[in-house]
C-alpha cells in the first residue's frame, strides 16, 4: 500500500480539495477557518512519521560521570589541545576537580550558575567541566565583550560565583566593583586555585538530568540580553546525539573555534571528553582568518569542524588546501546559500557537510541535513530533520499545523527544549507553550523560523517572522539596539536594518533628532560611542543617515519595509587620494582585496569600507605573507587607514623585527579579544 507522501503532489492536493468540498457539502456550519485543513492521514505523517526520533543515550548519568569513566579508562590519552599546550584526561580531571572542590567551598549548590571569565584556551574547558564538579551549571562571558554588557549579565544572571582567568582577574574585579555589596559575587582566580592545597579527588557530586548545565545569553528585543537556560539532559543529548551521526569515535579530533558566547561551543568544548577523543581549541586569530584556519586544521588533524556559512565562503574564496584528516564541516548559525554548498563539495568532495540547524534555547543542535549535490539546486539548503529525541513542527495561528509545502512557524518539541529564560516568566512563558500535540506538561518552543517541509518530511529554512538577524552567525534583535538608540536624549526616533554589502550583510541606523538639534557628523560619533560601551561590536551599525523622520504605519509602528535604503557608496568622509609610495601601494591592494573595494585611497577609513574583525584578521595574515613581516592584529584597529598602516609597518621594519615575542599567537590572540 502507498504511503501518504509517496503520492504526487497534484494528487494529494485534489484529495485535499476533495475533502474540504465533501466537509461542506455534509453540512459543515463552523467558520471556514475552522475547517480541518489537514486529513488524518498527512497529520499522521507530519506528526509522527516525521518525528520517531526516539534514541537511547544515558541522559540520566551525569556528565562528570561519563567523563570520569572515560579519564578510568585512559588517564594518560591527550583530551584537549590549544596551540603547543594539551591536557591528557587525568589532567584535565584533577584541574577541574579543584576547582569543583574550591566552588563547593565557596558554597556553589547544585543549578546555580557559575559566570567563568577567561579567554578560550584550556584553563576554560577546566572551568567548565569544573563547574560540573559542583553541580553547578555555567555561564560563559567572553572578555571581548564592553564591560557594561558584562555587568548587566553577571547582575542578570544572580550568579555566586565569578571565576577568573589571572589574564582576567582585574577586568573581574573592575567588572564586580561597579555592582552593589549585595549582588556582588564572590571571585575566585583559576590560577591560584591550582596552585592551592584545595582537595584534587572526585568530589562526588553529580548534577541531575533537570539541573542547570549552562546559561547562554543572547541578544533581547526589548533592550536588554535575555540568557537562556539549558539543562544537562538537552546538552547531553545534544552530544551524544553527534556521535552515531557523524560516526564520532576516539580517533576523532574536534576543533573548538567558537566564542563560548555561542551555544555551538558547548558541544565543542565537551562532547570529545565524553567518548574518548580529543578537542582542540583554536584561537580566535587563527579561527576568524578562512586560510589560516584551514592551514590549522592541516596541520593539526582536526576531523570536525563547524563555522558560519561567511567564514566558509572565506575559506572557498582562498587557496586549495589538502584537508587530509578532515571529515566533516558542519555549516551552522545562519542559512547557507545553496551556491556556497555546492562549491564546497565540489572543492572538498571528501568531507561531509551537514548543515546544522538550532536555537540556543533548545541545546543547539535540533535539525541536521547531510547535503548532496542535488539539494544545492533549490533556492533554501535544506536543515533536513529532527535530530535524536527532539521533534520539529511547522505551525500556522493558534499552533495548527499547516499543510506540506506551506510555510509555517518552526517549533521543537523533545529533550533539547531548555528551561526558558533567566529572570523572564513572561518571556518564557511566550516563547515556550504548552505543546498541543504532546504528553501533559510537555512544552513547544516556537522558533520564530519560518520553514516548509517537502514532502519526504525533509525542512528548508526560509526565513524569520521577527526582526531577529543573523550576521555572521551573531544573532541580533534589531530591537535591542534600537532601545538603545531610543534612550539617547537628541534622539526623537531610530530604526536598525540590515543591508547587503560587498563584505555579506551589515547593519544600518537610521536617526532623527529632536526638533532644534543638529544630526551631523559630531553627534553621530557620540551615538557610535555609546552604543560600542554598550553592545558588543556586531551590534553596532555600520553606515548610518541622519532623516527628518522615519515611515510608520496606521498604528504608528515603524514600517521596515518603508525605510529607504542607506547610501554606502556615498559615506566616505575622505576624498579619494592614491597611494604615495611602494608600501602603501602594496597595502592599498590588500585592503581593496580583502574588503572587495574598487580602490581604496590611503585616508579611506577601514570601518567605513566595511571592515570588521573577521576582515582585520584576513588583513594581517595577507600582510604577515606578503611583507614577510609579523604585523600584530591590534595594529590593524589601531591604524584605520592605509597611510597609518604604512607608518605603523616603516616603525616595525625599522625596529628590525627583534620584538618577534609581539607576534607570538598567544598575544595576537588577546589583542583580538580586547577588541
Ligand atoms: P542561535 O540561538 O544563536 O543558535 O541562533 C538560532 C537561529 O539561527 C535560528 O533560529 C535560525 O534563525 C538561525 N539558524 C541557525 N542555524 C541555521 C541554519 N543551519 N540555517 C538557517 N538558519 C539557521
Ligand atoms: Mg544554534
Amino acid at each position: 500500500d502507498q504511503r501518504y507522501f509517496d503520492y504526487p503532489t497534484v494528487e494529494r492536493l485534489l484529495a485535499e480539495f476533495k475533502r474540504l468540498l465533501l466537509a461542506l457539502v455534509e453540512g459543515f456550519a463552523g467558520e471556514v477557518s475552522e475547517l480541518p485543513l489537514l486529513g488524518a492521514e498527512e497529520q499522521r505523517f507530519l506528526l509522527e512519521d516525521c518525528n520517531s526520533t526516539g534514541r537511547a543515550y544515558p541522559l540520566e548519568q551525569s556528565y562528570v560521570a561519563q567523563f570520569e569513566a572515560q579519564v578510568a579508562a585512559h588517564p594518560q590519552r591527550v583530551v584537549a589541545r590549544c596551540l603547543e599546550a594539551a591536557y591528557d584526561y587525568a589532567g584535565l580531571n584533577l584541574a577541574a576537580n579543584r576547582l569543583g572542590h574550591a566552588l563547593i567551598l565557596a558554597g556553589v549548590k547544585v543549578d546555580q550558575p557559575v559566570a567563568l571569565l577567561a579567554e578560550r584556551g584550556l584553563p576554560l574547558l577546566g572551568m567548565i567541566v569544573g563547574s560540573f564538579k559542583a553541580g553547578a551549571g555555567y555561564l560563559p562571558l567572553d572578555p571581548g565583550l564592553p564591560a557594561a554588557r558584562l555587568q548587566s549579565i553577571i547582575e542578570l544572571s544572580s550568579t555566586p560565583v565569578l571565576v577568573c582567568s589571572a589574564a582576567c582577574a582585574e577586568q573581574g574585579r573592575q567588572l564586580l566593583s561597579a555592582l552593589p555589596t549585595q549582588a556582588r559575587p564572590q571571585l575566585l582566580v583559576w590560577e591560584e586555585i591550582q596552585a592551592s592545597q584545595v582537595a584534587s579527588h572526585n568530589p562526588g557530586i553529580h548534577s541531575g538530568p533537570d539541573n542547570l548545565a549552562y546559561v547562554i545569553y543572547t541578544s533581547g528585543s526589548t533592550g536588554l540580553p535575555k540568557g537562556v537556560m539549558v539543562e544537562q539532559r538537552g546538552m547531553l543529548n545534544n552530544q551524544l546525539s553527534k556521535v552515531p551521526y557523524l560516526g564520532l569515535s576516539e580517533q576523532d579530533v574536534i576543533a573548538q573555534t567558537a566564542s563560548q558566547s555561542f551555544d555551538i561551543s558547548v558541544w565543542q568544548f565537551l562532547a570529545a571528553p565524553l567518548f574518548g577523543a580529543t578537542m582542540q581549541i583554536v584561537p580566535n586569530a587563527i579561527a576568524h582568518d578562512p586560510q589560516g584556519l584551514l592551514a590549522h586544521v592541516q596541520a593539526s588533524g582536526i576531523t570536525v569542524l563547524e563555522s558560519v556559512p561567511s567564514l566558509i565562503q572565506g575559506m572557498l574564496a582562498s587557496d586549495h588546501q589538502a584537508l587530509d584528516s578532515l571529515r566533516w564541516m558542519l555549516p551552522t548559525g545562519e542559512a547557507m546559500p545553496p551556491e556556497l554548498a555546492a562549491q564546497w563539495l565540489q572543492r572538498y568532495p571528501q568531507v561531509g557537510l551537514v548543515n546544522a540547524y538550532g536555537p540556543a534555547e533548545c541545546s543547539d543542535d535540533v535539525a541536521f541535513f547531510r547535503v548532496d549535490a542535488a539539494s544545492t539546486q533549490g533556492a533554501y539548503l535544506p536543515i533536513g530533520t529532527p535530530t535524536d529525541n527532539n521533534r520539529l513542527y511547522l505551525c500556522g495561528d493558534d499552533q495548527a499545523l499547516v499543510p506540506l509545502g506551506a510555510m509555517g512557524e518552526l517549533c521543537v518539541a523533545g529533550t533539547g527544549v531548555g528551561r526558558g529564560y533567566v529572570g523572564d516568566p513572561v518571556r518564557t512563558a511566550l516563547a515556550f507553550i504548552p505543546h498541543p500535540y504532546g504528553a501533559p506538561g510537555e512544552r513547544l518552543y516556537r522558533t520564530g523560523d519560518l520553514a516548509r517541509q517537502r514532502p519526504d518530511g525533509v525542512l528548508e529554512y526560509v526565513g524569520r517572522i521577527d526582526h531577529q538577524v543573523k550576521i555572521r552567525g551573531y544573532r541580533i534583535e534589531l530591537g535591542e539596539i534600537e532601545a538603545r538608540l531610543h534612550e539617547q536624549a537628541q534622539i526623537r526616533d531610530a530604526a536598525v536594518g540590515v543591508q547587503e554589502g560587498a563584505n555579506g550583510k551589515h547593519l544600518v541606523g537610521y536617526l532623527v533628532a529632536h526638533q532644534g538639534i543638529a544630526g551631523d557628523a559630531e553627534l553621530l560619533e557620540r551615538i557610535k560611542q555609546r552604543l560600542r560601551a554598550e553592545l558588543p561590536e556586531y551590534m553596532v551599525p555600520l553606515h548610518w543617515g541622519w532623516f527628518d523622520s522615519l515611515p510608520h504605519n496606521a498604528n504608528g509602528k515603524l514600517d521596515r519595509k518603508a525605510l529607504p535604503a542607506i547610501d554606502i557608496g556615498g559615506q566616505h568622509s575622505q576624498a579619494y587620494q592614491a597611494p604615495r609610495n611602494e608600501l602603501e601601494d602594496v597595502l592599498a591592494g590588500i585592503w581593496a582585496d580583502v574588503l572587495k573595494a574598487e580602490r581604496v585611497g590611503v585616508h579611506d577609513n577601514f570601518f567605513e569600507l566595511g571592515g570588521h574583525s573577521l576582515l582585520a584578521t584576513q588583513i594581517a595574515s595577507r600582510v604577515q605573507k606578503q611583507l614577510q613581516l609579523n604585523v600584530p592584529l591590534r595594529a590593524m584597529f589601531e591604524c584605520s587607514t592605509v597611510a597609518e598602516l604604512a607608518e605603523y609597518v616603516q616603525g616595525l621594519q625599522g625596529s628590525a623585527l627583534d620584538d618577534d615575542k609581539v607576534d607570538r599567537l598567544s598575544d595576537l590572540m588577546a589583542e583580538l579579544e580586547g577588541l
